[in-house]
Formats: structure tokens, sequence, C-alpha cells
């Protein structure tokens, strides 16, 4: 007879230790401390909604009744059609966010490391400890990817690099240089996932090259959503691309029916019109440029706006108004932003582009507080 290890008894399950390490994400706020609605402008949504072609298909969307489909085979036809890319290398997602933890589960485990830029996104941590890998933050440069800390960081142990660019919070972005460098600097053992969610708000010409690798290399996997340039947060749509073998895998464990009715419907509507997302974009770079300009206006009250090609802009406060007084000052003024102590920036404030007047106030407010 053998001896079985037998754990002694407790009176309640016992999670898995490196799940209890997790701390869970922390969505962007809708109200203030109060209860009371604000305008929010903390969880980089679209400003100019979604697409009116999107709203009709959710209301025609189909039988509630039944399953849809679980291959989202008109989605992702439709997404190959529009990226040139075979519809049998894209899987859907959860939102993205699905993806990047089925992408940890599939590649890493107990002993492995899962690499990150400090400041990436705060769903990476998560994602490695979900599959009981450890994260290993790399060290940022001004807050963004720096490749060569990424590279550094990189053991024996590693199995998954996630990057994304545009990074979130920061807005940073790395070249197609920079990203084919860290991608030819990476064993072919690692996976390497460019994590596009802000890709849509990237003007052509400074496209970062990653649907290019992950059409060519085999340890390349892309994600991109529906959430933030298509306004459909709440239907919760996501897409990953890669190598067939990568795929595969991915398919094997997401949920079989993981899109719903309507969100399927509606991001093959938002899909098709194409125009609503150049406006978006446009709306996006305008709104943005103004934005930063005033906030450098206020350089010498040390606010600083970081260089960003997302939808959103992260400042930092170095002189007498603080980010934390900033984010109470937009509060009581109706604005709910990101104020960030949780991710190591207790000094920076994000704010999500809005409207031309909901911009001016934040700028009107900002500047008013940093002159009193
Ligand atoms: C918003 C965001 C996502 C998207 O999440 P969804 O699950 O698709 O809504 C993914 N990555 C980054 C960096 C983001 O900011």
């Amino acid at each position: 007879m053998t001896t079985q290890h037998i754990p002694p008894p407790t009176d309640r399950p016992r999670p898995k230790p490196w799940i209890a390490a997790i701390d869970a994400y922390v969505p962007g706020k809708s109200t203030g401390d109060d209860g009371k609605a604000l305008i929010k402008l903390s969880a980089n949504e679209n400003p100019l909604g979604t697409s009116a072609a999107a709203r009709v298909a959710r209301a025609d969307a189909g039988d509630q009744a039944r399953y849809p489909d679980p291959d989202s085979v008109a989605l992702r036809t439709a997404l190959g059609r529009l990226h040139g890319i075979a519809p049998a290398r894209i899987v859907m997602g959860t939102g993205s966010d699905e993806l990047l933890h089925l992408a940890g589960q599939a590649f890493a485990g107990p002993g492995d490391q899962v690499v990150y830029v400090r400041y990436g996104f705060s769903v990476y941590p998560i994602a490695a400890r979900r599959c009981g890998a450890e994260p290993v933050v790399a060290p940022d440069a001004d807050y963004g990817t720096d490749v060569d800390a990424l590279l550094a960081a990189v053991t024996p142990a590693t199995r998954v690099v996630f990057v994304a660019n545009p990074n979130n919070p920061t807005g940073s972005y790395a070249d197609r240089n920079a990203l084919a460098r860290l991608h030819a600097g990476l064993r072919r053992d690692i996976l390497l996932v460019i994590d596009q969610a802000y890709a849509e708000y990237v003007p052509a010409s400074d496209d970062d090259g990653a649907l290019d690798l992950a059409a060519t290399a085999s340890n390349v996997l892309v994600t991109r959503t529906f959430s933030k340039i298509y306004g459909l947060a709440g239907e919760r749509v996501g897409w990953a691309t890669g190598d067939a073998a990568l795929v595969d895998m991915l398919n094997r464990i997401r949920g079989p029916f993981n899109l719903s009715l309507s969100g399927q419907a509606t991001a093959l509507a938002a899909l098709g019109d194409q125009h609503f997302v150049a406006q978006s974009r446009d709306h996006n770079s305008r709104e943005r440029a103004r934005f930063v300009a005033a906030i450098t206006a206020l350089g010498n009250h040390g606010l600083r706006a970081l260089p960003s090609q997302a939808n959103f802009v992260l400042i930092e406060f170095s002189g007498t108004l603080t980010a934390e007084a900033a984010y109470r000052g937009l509060i009581a003024q109706g604005f709910i932003t990101r104020w960030l102590p949780g991710q190591g920036l207790p000094h920076c404030l994000r704010v999500t582009i809005g409207t031309a007047e909901q911009m001016d106030t934040i700028a009107a407010t900002l500047s008013r507080l940093a002159r009193a």
C-alpha cells in the first residue's frame, strides 16, 4: 500500500496560493465617492458612442433563445477581409481580456515567468498569476516600453512577454523598428503577445508592423478589441491572430459560446462602418492635440502631458498641484478621470479624450487649480 499525502483538514476550500496572491482588476469608476453620476473619462470609451449601424444590428440580432454561432464565422470572415488575414488564423474572445488570459494559460504555468514593462496594462500581472506563473516587471524608459530592458528581463524560465502598443495607461508607443528588435531578440519558444487595443488610433504611417509579425512569425500573437475605437465596450468582443498553431491552442480553451448573439451582430455591423472609425480617429487626434497643448502651457506649474498615440493622455504632476488634488478638483467639476496610485503612478492622472466641450472644461479646471 502506498501512503498518500493527505492535507490537514480545513473548514473551507483552500484557493491555490497564486490565485490568492492576485489583486483584482480595478475598473474605471463612473461615480464619485458619494455615488453621484459623473462624466466618465476613466475607461477610454469612445465619446462618439458607436456606429448607428451597430445600434440597429443589436436590435435585430436574432433569436435570443438560441445559442450563438460558436465560431463567429461571419465576424471572423469580415475581419479577415478587412485586415487581409485568413479567418482560420483569427480567434474571438469575450473582450481581448479573455484572450490575454488564455495566452498566459496556454503557454505558461507554475515555475515559468511572464514578462511585461512597468506601467503596462494592469491585466498582465493578473494573467501571469492566474496560470501560476511568476510576473516579472521590466523597467520603463520615461514611462514607455524599453526594448533593451524587456530583453534583459528574459531568463530561461520566460514563456510569455506582454507588450501593449500603444500602451495603457501611458499612451506610449514602440515603433516598427523597436518591435522588430524586440521580436528578433526573443527565443522562438517565447510567446510575444502584442496587445493592440488602441491600434486604430495610430495613423497608418506609424503602423508598428505587429500584424505583419503575427502573419509571418510562429511566436507572435496580436490582440485587438471592439471596446475602444468601435465603441462596443459593453458587448465584450475581442480577437487575436497569429500562427495557426497558436490560434488552435486558444480555440481549445476558450468558452465554446464566448461571443454573444448581439456581440457578434453589433461587431459585424460596426466593422462595416469604417467611416465611423475614421471619424473617431480624426476626433481623437484633433482633441488630443488641443488637450496636450493646453497641458503643455501649464508646464511651469509642473504639469506634463506624456506623448500619446491612444485615446487618452497621462498627465504627470510635479508642482504644487498634486495628481490627487487635480483628480478631486475634476470630480467637483463633474468629471471622473483615472488616478493611478494602485499602479505605482500616484503622481499621474489618466484622462480619456472626450468631446471638445468636455476637454475645454477639463483644461480650464486644471489651469485654475494649477494657478491657485
Ligand atoms: C482596454 C484595453 C483592452 C481591451 O479590453 P477588452 O477586454 O477588449 O474590453 C486590452 N488591452 C489594453 C491595453 C486596454 O487598454
